[in-house]
């Protein structure tokens, strides 16, 4: 069934189109790319001029947002209500800000520390996520126009060391600008597939990712290996990008040529080094004008000005190498990423460092976009050699006594990904075991999904707690999980085979993470009564078996205590409240530990008796 949608704007009546877009969300640059015939391509603006849209949004007056180009000069106009390099705020609190806050230009919100950060524009606050949606809404619309129809299904990069709050926010900023994001991707895990790495599945490939933006600086080392792209390591400098070599180029000319810039022109002046940075990338003078005087900059001189910061972003290829456990000849290949590896310095000291000529072939503003592009074909199932996994979206477990989770792979392991548990029986004499198999992140199991079930048959009856119970879960690179269970005693096998990658969809995936933030506290109240309870009958059943064995030393006066002591327990695991339940135990625990003492040293001295020493 086609879906139709109505755009509002030009009463248009638009299709839905099935393709997936790649998006790559930059700190000073984002822009989208989807296959067209075949091919990665980045979209451009109507004029046909540019591919970038920079990550700026302006708040009008009157409330309007300006995304882009041009919101670019409002930085300058209005600079109290336009924000850059929102994604340096993703997912993060104001304490995490706190010590880098005069690097920000804008005002931060610090009423709650602990909560997500939100930033002053003019009237409101808006949250990073907002704000990064403003940006998502432009890219969707930029495709919408290309296409003409509707698009709604997404893949979104991010930096390799971006953490779990940093992806969902960038997931949640998706979705408020209503895209589906299917996948969340490492930036260097796509410039390497813009390159073609990892199509070949026979191949076993070391590569290192050198990403040199505007504000960042990242280098990323990964193994890429029958489909399977790992982050071996990852370094850089949040600090550390082209905007650094706009400000040394200032720096030099405010010495050069006294007296022309002040704090009123510094903005303008700002661009004009930029300007001549990237007339340097390919001719040996730069000539401006500034306020009526004539400014000049070497290639020579302008060298010398930045090769301290570029040594910098070699210190960390070597500190990344170094944690990789690798040395420069095991890269495969260097990929250049980001508009400042355009910098022939840059490619020159990257080249010496690791002994190779660098990959700059594709442009290093839209390498990101087009490995996204790749991905998100990949995911749409039209390219069927390849195959990309990353990690597991949500945690996977089995069932344990009391109806807990217990979560065997977490959420977000590499794939593929064997791991492994040892269980027990917790009834006498118990020769079947029911392995359910749940996927979530809710410390009950009714909360999490069920994936699958299956009885480990023929366990040897033992007593409880000896027989030993391995589980063990396998997800392979497909996102297919098999699921083992062995007596290891006896030898006892059963396996059964589940797709867990297909069961939830994105929306169930979101709700399902929001509920178990919702519900962790009473959760958590839920299962220590559980714990409580399971541990309680335990000691039941240890003081019922106590009594039977030890009739003969115990006295009247002792044994109806033990009882009483053990019905009062067994009335409160009848009840949900802890600490009654706990209270009950320690009474009866602290009751019958002398008694049991005495009782051991009997059968001690009982098993002794006619031993001669
Ligand atoms: P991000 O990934 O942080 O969004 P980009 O990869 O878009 O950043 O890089 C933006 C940076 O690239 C800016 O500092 C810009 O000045 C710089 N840049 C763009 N073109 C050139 C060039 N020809 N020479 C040098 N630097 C350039
Ligand atoms: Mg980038």
């Amino acid at each position: 069934m086609a879906r139709i949608s109505i755009n509002l704007k030009s009463a248009k009546v638009r299709k839905r189109s099935n393709i997936i877009i790649g998006i790559d969300l930059g700190t000073t640059n984002s822009l989208v790319a989807y296959m067209k015939d075949g091919q990665p391509t980045a979209v451009r603006s109507k004029d046909g001029q540019r591919t970038l849209v920079p990550s700026i949004v302006h708040i009008s007056e009157n409330n309007q947002v300006v995304v882009g180009d041009e919101a670019k000069n409002d930085l300058i106009h209005s600079p109290e209500r336009t924000i850059y390099s929102v994604k340096r705020l993703m997912g993060k609190s104001y304490t995490d800000l706190e010590e880098k806050k005069s690097m920000f230009a804008y005002e931060i919100l610090d009423e709650d520390e602990d909560k997500l950060v939100k930033v002053k524009l003019g009237m409101r606050y808006f949250s990073p996520i907002e704000l990064s949606a403003e940006i998502l809404k432009a890219l969707k619309q930029r495709i919408e126009d290309e296409l003409d129809a509707e698009v709604t299904k997404a893949v979104i990069t991010v930096p390799a060391y971006f953490n779990d709050t940093q992806r969902q926010a960038t997931r949640d900023a998706g979705k408020l600008a209503g895209l589906d994001v299917l996948r969340i991707v490492n930036e260097p895990t796509a410039a390497s597939l813009a390159y073609g790495v990892g199509v070949d599945r026979q191949l076993d490939e070391v590569v290192a990712v050198y990403d040199l933006g505007g504000g960042t600086f990242d280098v990323s080392i990964l193994d890429i290996q029958d489909g399977v792209f790992e982050v071996l390591a990852t370094n850089g400098d949040t600090f550390l990008g082209g905007d650094d070599l706009d400000k040394a180029i200032l720096d030099h000319w405010m010495t050069e040529y006294e007296g022309i810039f002040t704090s009123n022109n510094l903005q303008v002046a700002r661009l004009l080094a930029e300007e001549a940075k990237k007339h340097l990338s390919f001719n040996d003078t730069f000539k401006g004008a500034f306020e009526g005087h004539e400014i000049q900059l070497e290639r020579n001189i302008y060298e010398n000005l930045i090769r301290p910061l570029v040594q910098r972003t070699i210190d960390c290829c070597a500190n990344a190498m170094k944690d990789a456990g690798l040395s420069a000849k095991d890269i495969n290949k260097v990929i250049m990423v980001g508009g400042s590896t355009r910098v022939p310095l840059v490619q020159e000291m990257v080249s010496a460092y690791f002994g190779q000529q660098v990959s700059c072939e594709l442009d290093p503003d839209e390498v990101v976009a087009l490995g996204a592009a790749v991905q998100a074909d990949v995911l749409a199932g039209n390219q069927k050699d390849v195959l990309l996994i990353d990690v597991t979206p949500l945690s996977l477990g089995i069932e344990t006594i009391g109806g807990l989770m217990d979560t065997i792979i977490p959420r977000n392991s590499k794939v593929p990904i064997n791991a492994g548990r040892n269980y027990t029986t917790s009834v006498d004499g118990q020769t079947n075991l029911k392995v359910s198999v749940f996927q979530g992140e809710r410390d009950l199991v009714e909360h999490n999904r069920k994936l699958g079930e299956f009885i480990l048959k023929g366990i040897p009856p033992m007593p409880a707690g000896i027989p030993k119970i391995e589980i063990h879960f396998i997800l392979d690179a497909d996102g297919i999980l098999r699921v083992k269970a062995m007596e290891t005693r006896s030898g006892t096998e059963q396996e059964i085979e589940i797709r867990s990658q297909y069961g939830v969809s994105e929306e169930e995936m979101a709700l399902m993470l929001l509920e178990s933030i919702k519900n962790a506290e009473t959760d958590m109240k839920k299962r220590a009564v559980l714990e409580a309870k399971v541990e309680a009958k335990n000691i039941i059943l240890s003081a019922k078996k106590f009594l039977k064995q030890n009739l003969s030393i115990l006295t009247e006066e002792e044994i109806q205590n033990t009882k009483l002591l053990t019905l009062q327990l067994q009335s409160t695991v009848e009840g949900e409240d802890k600490d009654l339940i706990n209270q009950a135990m320690e009474q009866l625990n602290k009751y019958t530990n002398p008694l049991a003492h005495r009782a051991l040293d009997h059968n001690i001295a009982t098993a002794m008796k006619g031993k001669k020493l």
